[in-house]
């Protein structure tokens, strides 16, 4: 039987001994206190370990063979409604049957407990089979896991301390119907007027005289957007001007939208209007809806003014899931790349044996095995955060040793998963992308072809850069949480650069002075924007009275045009960013586990000439763009 669990080497390393498992599941299984709960490491590891395999033969069984089908026969839309066609509703009838939909979910809400982690592997196994498959499945679990998470953020979950367990969550019905398979749910963001740009959106909610909220406006692209359950962002709060303190993202908060409810005779009322489907060139197997809802019911999640924070909430998670399901997406390209370039024969050998297509093959191979191991290491440090903060708020005493300690960890964890979100959003969309292009170049005319399904490959992977922040807005997150973590604290900037650039002459392995040079690489390409800005503004600060000069350099920042230069240069900082961090954690694999030595050579290898175009192109840039746009600005601020 085939096994897209089995036949992975690498993803069985993490399972087998690369994951620091002891204190995911430990802290998963509340200490060891719950009585339904495992006894130990080895046995709650086994038992992810036999999820895996289950998923991983499904996966291979159930869906790859049908990935063409799937993608021929999309999705169904009449009169309102959205169905699948037989082949597609027959694969979520079994992934219902097997119970995978509530594998996060804890034990008492009716879930499996398996850490967030798992998930995320399964994500990448069924993501080799077809994305739009894995795609819809996430946004069954992954929406109960942040009605949850919600849930445990506004304070209306309770927990019985004596027994380690939940006693009591705000959406627990919500949450059973979802992973039960009988329902899913949705993430309702973007409008035909706002996508990247949030304070754009405007679906409006408002209290009516009974005090029930009540949201409008239409909603675009919505993935899975035929759900009963939608979690809506909308705009609550008026603001006078700009400068109010509810303009723009501070006015918006977020809502539990059911969309209908079906009746025990059989008829479905109705709360929102299914507009219609997307036509898309890829991820056929997945519904993107429009959705009207119109003065539709709806249940306030937290606090007003609270949405965009806790979108970010629930988006953190599903731009690591992009990033599990970009590398599902890599490994089919990688071997159906590999299969083609073993037995094509041109000029004499197979095509894998000619120089040009072996660097391909030996690159895809090197990037998929350096992006795993950051989406692992990204989800590990983001899971254990979640669930640190939790045992400190809810299962030790306030204010305790312990919930401090806890409360410290969280915070440092967080620290880690913050920095590698968006770098491993961005690299993993992007090299979906890039090797989707190398499988199809590497199947020549047949590549072209769709019976041979790699363009199928190439038309999924170019939606990955584009959903849950672009590729774009992940680099200029990135950018201004790598300068603004310099300005925070430049001392420890500077000490961890230079740290660097010693090691990287006197470190005695060739590999560790290699990752410090690509580091050193890092600092000053950061350091090297973190001047050209801080010049800037000064040029900025001469032209205005003496006296301001202090308070114009220290306090009055404008992202918008102060940061003009790092913003032109977020792309190049990003990838170089995601490959130090890479690195670092391939590095630190081989420190520890030698047979890993091999993978961290061939990975920094490539790494450490990449970083150093990127920073030519961060160093040498022509300021002619600038310029341009700097004389387009008061057109700009003039329309907006
Ligand atoms: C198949 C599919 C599924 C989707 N699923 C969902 C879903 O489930 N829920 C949901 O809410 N949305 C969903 N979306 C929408 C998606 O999240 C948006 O398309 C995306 O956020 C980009 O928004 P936009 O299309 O409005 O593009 P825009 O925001 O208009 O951006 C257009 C281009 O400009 C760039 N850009 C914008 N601002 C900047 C800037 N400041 N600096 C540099 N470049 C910039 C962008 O990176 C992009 O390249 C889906 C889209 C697709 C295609």
């Amino acid at each position: 039987m085939a096994n897209f669990f089995e036949d992975n080497d690498d993803i069985r390393f993490y399972v087998d001994k690369g994951i620091d498992w002891a204190p995911l599941v430990e802290i998963t299984e509340y200490n060891w206190r719950s009585p339904d709960g495992f006894r130990n490491v080895d046995e709650a590891v086994d038992f992810y370990k036999g999820i895996l395999q289950l998923v991983g033969e499904f996966s291979a069984e159930q869906i790859a063979p049908h990935a063409l089908e799937i993608d021929r026969d999309g999705v169904l839309f009449k009169d309102g409604h959205v169905s699948f066609p037989p082949l597609l509703q027959g694969i979520f009838d079994q992934i219902k049957g097997l119970e995978l939909h509530g594998l996060c979910v804890p034990r008492e809400l009716g879930g499996s407990n398996v850490p967030l982690l798992v998930y995320f592997l399964n994500s990448e196994v069924m993501g080799r089979a077809d994305v739009s498959v894995m795609a819809h499945h996430s946004f069954h679990g992954g929406i109960a896991m942040a009605l949850l998470m919600y849930s445990v953020h506004e304070g209306t979950t309770e927990v019985n301390r004596a027994e380690w367990r939940i006693a009591k969550t705000r959406f627990e019905r919500e949450i059973r119907e979802i992973i039960s398979g009988e329902a899913w749910g949705s993430m309702d963001i973007t409008e035909p007027d706002a996508g990247s740009d949030m304070a754009r959106l405007k679906a409006r909610a408002r209290q009516d005289e009974n005090g029930v909220w009540r949201v409008t406006g239409q909603k675009i692209f919505i993935t899975s957007g035929h759900a009963k359950y939608h979690v809506v962002i909308a705009r609550t709060e008026d603001a006078k001007d700009p400068n109010d303190s509810f303009a723009g993202l501070a006015g918006l908060s977020l809502f539990l939208v059911p969309a209908f409810e079906d009746q025990a005779d059989g008829t479905r009322t109705r709360f929102a209007e299914f507009v219609g489907i997307e036509e898309k060139m890829g991820h056929h197997g997945s519904a993107t809806t429009t959705i009207a809802f119109e003065d539709t019911p709806a249940q306030l999640i937290g606090q007003r003014g609270e949405g965009f924070k806790l979108m970010l909430l629930l988006m953190n998670n599903a731009r690591v899931g992009v990033g599990f399901e970009s590398i599902g997406l890599c490994e089919a390209a990688y071997r159906a790349a590999k299969a083609y370039a073993e037995e094509r024969v041109s000029m004499g050998k197979p095509i894998g044996r000619h120089e040009l297509i072996a660097d391909y093959l030996d690159e895809m191979r090197t990037d998929l095995q350096g992006l795993r191991a950051l989406a692992i290491h990204c989800a590990w440090h983001e899971e254990m955060a979640q669930k640190l903060r939790l045992r400190a708020r809810y299962f030790h005493d306030t204010d305790s040793v312990a919930s401090r300690q806890d409360a410290k960890m969280a915070d440092h964890y967080a620290a880690v998963s913050r920095q590698a979100t968006p770098l491993l959003k961005y690299l993993a969309s992007e090299k979906a992308v890039e090797m989707a292009r190398r499988a199809m170049q590497i199947h020549g005319g047949s590549g072209y072809i769709r019976e041979t399904g790699v363009e199928k490959l190439m038309r999924d992977a170019l939606v990955m850069p584009i959903y849950e922040g672009t590729s774009q807005i992940q680099s200029l997150m990135a950018m201004k949480d790598t300068l603004m973590g310099v300005m925070k604290n430049p001392q420890e900037f500077v000490r961890r650069a230079a740290q660097a650039r010693w090691l990287s002459v006197s470190a005695t392995d060739p590999i560790e002075r290699r990752v410090a040079r690509i580091e050193s690489t890092a600092y000053r390409a950061t350091q090297h924007l973190m001047q050209k800005v801080a010049t800037d503004k000064m040029k900025s600060v001469a032209k205005k009275p003496m006296s301001t000069w202090t308070s114009e350099f220290f306090k009055n920042w404008n992202p918008k045009r102060d940061f003009a230069y790092a913003m032109l240069h977020a792309e190049n900082l990003t990838r170089i960013l995601a490959d130090a961090a890479i690195s670092r954690v391939l590095w630190k694999q081989a420190r520890k586990f030698p047979e890993r030595r091999e993978l961290a050579d061939r990975y920094t290898e490539r790494a450490d000439l990449r970083v150093r175009h990127h920073y030519q192109l961060i160093t040498n840039g022509s300021p002619r763009i600038l310029q341009e746009l700097a004389g387009q600005g008061d057109a700009d601020a003039a329309r907006a």
